[in-house]
Order: structure tokens, then C-alpha cells, then sequence
């Protein structure tokens, strides 16, 4: 498997499609379909599946588009199936989903949507995690508590360092502008806030990234107790 293709669409969304096998390819989060499909056909991919993470329709709205182009199979949270467009295969906690040789293994982050889901490919060390881990940042809570981010985040956290992770929004740099006043100290959220700053000077993107840097430097991370995410989640959401 190649690594991720990031293709850029509305204001800060990354959705991203995913090489596998002999010409074939998952997307995830498709938030539109002609941007998706002009892609796989430039580079030759044949779309097998969407993956989604929630239901939000920055993340969906491509589904049936690439469906009909397609003929595509549509995975997405079992806890959200009324919402999910065009949803063939609904999944949950444990569950995984064949790419030929590879395995997307479905994890339960509900906070930022009640039925939140993630796809992560031990393998290829790849976690895609929609809306619910941001480079220095989290998902707002517009369905979930404190408490399940809490959980959910702890959950991604046991995953090896090294993972890529490709989320769906380039909110970096509002994060990092946020996460430096929770850690004025943090010296590698200093040199992170100064590469993302000169990133996005040049318009680079800063996704994906790795787990790691999440671990010296996201303050959602990073939160000790659930009281403290809670209490940065709403001070990022006034920031
Ligand atoms: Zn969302």
C-alpha cells in the first residue's frame, strides 16, 4: 500500500484516498465526489470503498456521487446508520474491513458525534480519525462529553507513536495558537508552533502527522483528567 493521497476540498477539509492492492482504492470522508473521482482516475485507482467516520456533511456529501460513478461499497458507524447516505455496511468497536491484503480495524471515538467511529491499519501504521483528533486539537462536542473525548482520545493514544495520522480538517495553526497558551513552557510546542506557522506562510499543508507529536504537544492529549479537557475544550471553543 502507497500512503494516503490528501485532496484538499471546501474551506479546510483533507479528504483522503487510499491506494491499496492492484489499482484499487478506499476513500475516507469524501465531503464531495468530483474532486475524488478526478483524482483516482488520474492516477488510474478504482474505488472500491467509502469509509466513513460520522455523519456530519462535510464528511458524507460525496457518497452518492462516488456511489453512482462507482458502484462503491459504503461503510460507516453502526450508531449512525440513519444518517450515513447510501450506508451498505454499517460497523462498530472491533469490527474490520478487508483492502485486499490489508485490514481497516474500526475503533469507537464517540465525543464529537455520539456514533464517532475511527479506521486504523496496523500494518501500514495509518489511523484515520475524521473529526475527533486534530494536529494540537480535538473535535468540538457537539454530541459527546468531555468524558467520552476524554475516553476516545485515551483510546487513540495507545496506538504506536510512529501511526500517521490523516484527520479531516487543516486546523493546525488555530491549534497551536491555542495549545501555547495552556503550555507557554512546551518547548516542542514552541518548535511546533514555529513550523507550522512557516508551513502555512508557504500555503504547505500540516497533515498527516504523527502520533507522537500529538503526545509532546496536543493539550487534549495531554489532559490528565477529564475536568482538564474539559475545561481547555471550552476555552478553545471562545479562542
Ligand atoms: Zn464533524
Amino acid at each position: 500500500m502507497t500512503e494516503p493521497v490528501r485532496i484538499p476540498v471546501l474551506s479546510d477539509n483533507y479528504i483522503w484516498l487510499l491506494p491499496y492492492g492492484q489499482g484499487l482504492a478506499a476513500v475516507v470522508d469524501p465531503a464531495e465526489a468530483d474532486p475524488v473521482l478526478a483524482e483516482a482516475q488520474a492516477r488510474g485507482l478504482r474505488i472500491t470503498h467509502i469509509l466513513n467516520t460520522h455523519w456530519h456533511p462535510d464528511h458524507v456529501g460525496g457518497n452518492a456521487g462516488i456511489r453512482a460513478a462507482t458502484g462503491c461499497t459504503i461503510v460507516g458507524p453502526a450508531r449512525e446508520a440513519g444518517r450515513i447516505p447510501g450506508l451498505d455496511v454499517p460497523v462498530d468497536e472491533g469490527d474490520r474491513i478487508a483492502l485486499g491484503s490489508s485490514c481497516a480495524e474500526v475503533l469507537f471515538v464517540g465525543a464529537h458525534t455520539a456514533g464517532h467511529i475511527a479506521y486504523y491499519l496496523p500494518r501500514e501504521g495509518l489511523l484515520f480519525p475524521g473529526d475527533t483528533l486534530f494536529a494540537m486539537g480535538c473535535g468540538r462536542l457537539f454530541e459527546g462529553s468531555a468524558a467520552d473525548m476524554f475516553a476516545a482520545l485515551g483510546k487513540l493514544r495507545q496506538l504506536p507513536a510512529e501511526t500517521l495520522v490523516c484527520c479531516a480538517h487543516e486546523y493546525t495553526l488555530s491549534n497551536a495558537r491555542f495549545a501555547i497558551t495552556v503550555e507557554p513552557e512546551n518547548a516542542a510546542l514552541t518548535a511546533r508552533l514555529a513550523l507550522v506557522e512557516a508551513a502555512r506562510d508557504e500555503g504547505r499543508p500540516t497533515v498527516p502527522f504523527r502520533l507522537r507529536e500529538e503526545l509532546a504537544t496536543n493539550p487534549f492529549v495531554r489532559a490528565d483528567t477529564v475536568a482538564e479537557l474539559a475545561a481547555r475544550r471550552s476555552a478553545k471553543d471562545v479562542f
